[in-house]
């Protein structure tokens, strides 16, 4: 867990204040530490992947970078809700953050298909009115996440894909970039690896995505994927998929998966969260657990979802070891939780 550094108290107190939190922004407000129980009084969330981190499996360095890269992900979108700005503006900003981080799978960090190519996924949706946006297999965009609100809020569609999606980015002047830009020598090896005639299945991990709930109680989610190491060229995976990889809803929840897609896809992972709050009443850490823990798994798939309801409860269950996450509470409270330890499974 970050500490509070003391130099921050006065932002954390000007921000608790721009959330309406009254009186002081102390101990009382605190996150429970991760273990049992819904955690409450969240705003964002992010995740950086469903795998398997056990303690001492990286060098402190790598620990440093995930905290540090998931960290800043949940201060630029914070710093977007404290100003009062939609939770959509939060969502998208969080998951920029993370595709320029090399250490994600997602924009810069992409894994290789088995042409040695990164196509990319990604989508995002508002719960205030369940508009969304979504790109599949793109080639040369630099931001996915942002491709897919543009496609939200400046085409009629909802999913574009490939070539055509990064022709649209450009005529919108969304970065573009080359190939080479999301090159990391850490996904060449892993394809490389899964090259070898005896590989096992590559795992995905890595993807990321948000979750966040502003002022006005309105939540939003997005997502952003290279997918699976090895994939099959033109593969997309449940993370382009509204209702699948991502689903918001400001009458139930914000939800964001990682995992085996193609389960997710046909569990209608994220959406299937929201229906059972809808129609059971369940809260948000049943819901998700029932869907993560028993729906996903009994279609022969593992992952992990981060779910946040429009109170600001959140839920972070997997079915893998473990789930590369954060969140922020209204009171600016930075928690990462990067090993298989950190995070509660249910
Ligand atoms: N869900 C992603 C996909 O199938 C992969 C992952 O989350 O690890 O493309």
């Amino acid at each position: 867990m970050s500490t509070l550094r003391p130099r921050l108290l006065i932002a954390v107190l000007a921000a608790a204040t721009a959330f309406g939190v009254s009186g002081s922004a102390g101990a009382e407000s605190a996150p429970p530490p991760s273990g049992d129980g819904p955690i409450r009084g969240v705003v964002l969330a992010v995740h950086g992947g469903a795998g398997s981190l056990p303690r001492g499996s990286i060098t402190p360095e790598r620990e440093r970078a995930y905290r540090d890269g998931l960290e800043k992900a949940l201060r630029t979108g914070y710093r977007l809700l404290a100003d009062g700005r939609p939770s959509l503006d939060a969502v998208e900003a969080a998951v920029r953050v993370l595709e320029d981080d090399p250490l994600f799978n997602a924009g810069k960090g992409a894994v290789f298909n088995t042409d040695a190519e990164h196509e990319l996924d990604a989508s995002i949706m508002d719960g205030r009115d369940l508009r969304s946006g979504a790109v599949a297999g793109v080639h040369n965009t630099k931001n996915p996440i942002s491709l897919a609100r543009m496609v939200m809020e400046r085409s009629p569609h909802v999913l574009m894909a490939g070539a055509g999606a990064d022709t649209f980015a450009l005529r919108n002047g969304v970065p573009y970039t080359t190939q080479d830009y999301y090159f990391t020598q850490r996904r060449w090896d892993s394809l490389m690896e899964a090259k070898q005639p005896d590989a096992e299945p590559k795992e995905g991990g890595g993807t990321v995505g948000a979750v966040a709930v502003d002022r006005s109680r309105e939540v939003a989610a997005a997502t952003s994927t290279g997918g699976l190491t090895n994939k099959l060229v033109g593969r997309v995976g449940d993370s382009p998929i509204i209702g699948a990889g991502t689903y918001a809803n400001s009458r139930t929840v914000a939800v964001s998966c990682t995992g085996t897609g193609e389960v997710f896809i046909r569990g209608v992972a994220a959406y299937d969260i929201s229906a059972i709050m809808e129609y059971t009443g369940a809260p948000v850490r049943r819901a998700a657990s029932k869907v993560v823990n028993e729906k996903i798994p009994a279609l022969g798939a593992t992952g992990g979802v981060i779910a946040l309801d429009p109170r600001g409860t959140l839920a972070t269950p997997h079915s893998t070891p473990g789930l590369i996450n954060g969140y922020i509470t209204r009171d600016g409270r930075v928690v990462t939780r990067v090993y298989n330890d950190e995070t509660p499974a249910g």
